[in-house]
């Protein structure tokens, strides 16, 4: 299994120097993963490296499919919360 990226990946290059497979490399729009190497990390790291690094909410998804850094999980803002504020600036 594993893990992927998704096209709210900005760019940042951070995620491809930790990974212990050489798994995430580069293509024309954005970083992605290649499943045949990812192994989730499991052997060389407790969690997934990327995963962990990435500054981006939802831009990893798990094995899964959901995000590894859900909304609000990194901001510390709750979705709900950040929607409100999002729609009082542009009402602005
Ligand atoms: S989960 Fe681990 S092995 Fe898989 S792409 Fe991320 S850092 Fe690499
Ligand atoms: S760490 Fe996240 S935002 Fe940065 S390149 Fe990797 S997937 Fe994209």
């Amino acid at each position: 299994m594993s893990y992927s990226i998704v096209d709210l990946c900005v760019n940042c290059h951070a995620c491809f120097d930790v990974c212990p497979n050489d798994a995430i490399y580069k293509a024309s729009t954005q970083f992605m993963i290649n499943k045949n190497k990812c192994t989730e990390c499991v052997g060389d790291h407790e969690d997934a490296q990327c995963a962990s690094i990435c500054p981006i909410e939802g831009a990893i998804l798990t094995p899964a499919g959901e995000p590894a850094n859900p909304a609000g999980s990194l901001t510390g803002i709750p979705p709900q919360k950040l929607r409100e504020v999002m729609a009082e600036i542009q009402a602005r």
